[in-house]
């Protein structure tokens, strides 16, 4: 094939880069190319909620990266999960659609991250949701992403927030609109009961633009330069694709500092030490690595869920209740029911997520899928304002890739972790929830110590990595608050490794609404 060339080169066509290809080709007068590593699309099939099962941990759907081992919980290795395919993240994800808090965006802007607090952000997040059945007066209701309700959840759903309710979490109407502790049923990112991640909402209605060239199966190896301007990106297959303008990399979080580092742009010492030419000195590219601590608990309950259903009768049960009215197992999102909690006295705010499934026992690693087939239900959590912090590096010039990650090396996440596993027993035993599961407390009685010991053998990952080319005002930080390259021209990172935190939430809808904001950057500047 001939090398290639176009106005704007997008990397990686997951949620933030499926946006900005579709926006910025909205101008007929400029030309983009978007490559995409994965080769798996959407289709009916692929779009049934239940399905993502068969991505996740997919050898060719999900790039399954695996990280160091972590002397912080016990020496084990995590196995850090991450869209390959159209959609990114957003085409295997649990369909969880929640923006966070407002002052996980007023925290970026005061760390230097001038226009990206909560109120300059929200405008960016209505322009993706097209929130159908309308009503919560904080979300969009004309962008492209469609969002619902779940109308019938699992009735131990219900019972979970009732019981969050019993223990002094007040139920939320409107839980995107900047909101502090409190438990709801979630939104999912469906439409008629099929999964709509950017790729489908921005890319689908595109595809037919003359402009827009969408190419699966292209896996970008390196940047090319001509002095300090970007200009063009070499593929895995050696071809060459050429950007009159801007080369805009989008590849996670994972991805996309790896591609940088490969590139040139990194910490300068690191990058000589393997043997690779310096472009720019960025000491930051790979640092600041961040991801939600995960732990939780199950319980044995005395209804059907959805693991004890995951048989030949139930399973058709279910295949009957989604094709007739797009309800049951085949149509939840991972999560149905979730909350904001403090694990302890003296926060200024929530410190931790809580995630209700009217399922548990499910091992990501098994395949085929196993269920355990007792009924029962798992509330886990995840520290949502953590303080560890990791890096991804260069293993050697070629581009073999580690992941350090402490997951528990800073005590007040551990601090937040014990507190976590006490508030899930007080759940559990709330009413109505108590009344449905197998009394146990394995937690309450147990000391910070016993706990803390319990923490490093079973805490995970929240699936939600961000942070590795902070955006910031300073100079190390990798990125300006436009999006742009410290110290080359013609370069931006747009997707979720320029959040300078995490936010206290799933992060695709952030990821999506940075698109939006990075590619309205583009725009202004063009
Ligand atoms: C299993 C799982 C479950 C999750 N569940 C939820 C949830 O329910 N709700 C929620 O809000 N968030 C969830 N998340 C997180 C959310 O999906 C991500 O935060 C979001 O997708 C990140 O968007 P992104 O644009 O930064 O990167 P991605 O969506 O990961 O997109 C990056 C894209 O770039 C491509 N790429 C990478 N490298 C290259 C390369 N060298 N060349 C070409 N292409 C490349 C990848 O294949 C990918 O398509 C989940 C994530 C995972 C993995």
């Amino acid at each position: 094939m001939p090398d290639l060339e176009a106005d704007y080169v997008v990397v990686g066509a997951g949620s933030a880069g499926s946006v900005v290809a579709a926006r910025l080709s909205e101008d007929p007068g400029c030309k983009v190319i978007l490559l995409e590593a994965g080769t798996t699309q959407s289709s009916f099939l692929n779009d049934i909620p239940a399905m993502n099962l068969q991505f996740v941990a997919g050898p060719k759907t999900d790039w399954m990266y695996p990280g160091e081992p972590d002397p912080t919980s016990n020496g084990r290795a995590q196995t850090w999960h991450a869209g390959k395919m159209m959609g990114g993240g957003g085409g295997l994800n649990g369909l969880v659609y929640i923006r966070g808090l407002k002052r996980d965006y007023d925290d970026w802007a005061a760390a230097g991250c001038t226009g990206w607090g909560w109120d300059d952000v929200t405008p960016f997040f209505r322009q993706v949701e097209n929130f159908e059945p309308g009503g919560q007066g904080s979300l969009g209701t004309s962008g492209p992403l469609s969002i619902t309700t779940q109308d019938h959840p699992h009735i131990l759903s219900e019972a979970f927030v009732a019981a969050c309710a019993a223990v002094g979490l007040p139920t939320l109407a409107d839980h995107n609109g900047g909101s502090r502790e409190g438990a709801f049923i979630g939104l999912t990112n469906q439409k008629n009961g099929q999964r709509c991640s950017a790729a489908k909402a921005y890319l689908t209605p595109a595809k037919g633009r003359a402009n827009l060239r969408i190419i699966r199966g292209a896996e970008a190896k390196s940047l090319g330069f001509e002095g300090l301007r970007a200009r063009s990106v070499r593929l895995a297959s050696g071809q060459v694709v050429r950007a009159r303008r801007e080369i805009i990399v989008s590849a996670g979080a994972l991805q996309s500092p790896v591609l940088l580092l490969r590139s040139g742009i990194g910490p300068a010492e690191d990058l000589r030490a393997l043997g690779i030419e310096v472009v720019a000195d960025s000491p930051e590219v790979g640092a600041n690595l961040q991801d939600h601590i995960a732990a939780g608990g199950r319980r044995f309950v005395n209804v059907p869920t959805f693991n004890s259903e995951a048989n030949l009768v139930g399973g058709l049960k279910h295949l009957y209740k989604y094709l007739t009215a797009r309800q049951g197992a085949f149509a939840s999102p991972a999560v149905q029911a979730m909350g904001w909690a403090r694990s302890r006295e003296g926060l200024d705010g929530p410190d931790l997520q809580l995630s209700f499934q009217p399922f548990a026992g499910m091992n990501l690693a098994t395949r085929p899928r196993k269920f355990m087939p007792e009924p029962c239900v798992s509330l886990g959590f995840t520290v949502a304002r953590p303080f560890a912090r990791g890096r991804v590096s260069l293993r050697d010039a070629g581009g073999r890739v580690a992941i350090n990650f402490p997951l528990l090396g800073d005590e007040r996440d551990m601090a937040s972790v014990v507190g976590g596993l006490r508030l899930v027993d007080r759940i559990f035993a709330a009413e109505p929830l108590a009344g449905y599961v197998t009394p146990d407390e394995p937690y309450l009685g147990k000391s910070d110590e016993e706990l803390a010991a319990f923490a490093r053998q079973i805490v995970g990952l929240g699936i939600h990595t961000v942070g590795t080319c902070r955006m910031g005002g300073d100079d190390r930080s990798v990125t300006d608050t436009a999006l742009r390259v410290r110290g080359v021209e013609g370069l931006r990172v747009i997707d979720a490794s320029i959040m300078p935190r995490v936010p206290s939430a799933n992060t695709n809808a952030a990821s999506m609404m940075i698109g939006e904001k990075g590619a309205a950057a583009i725009r202004q500047a063009a």
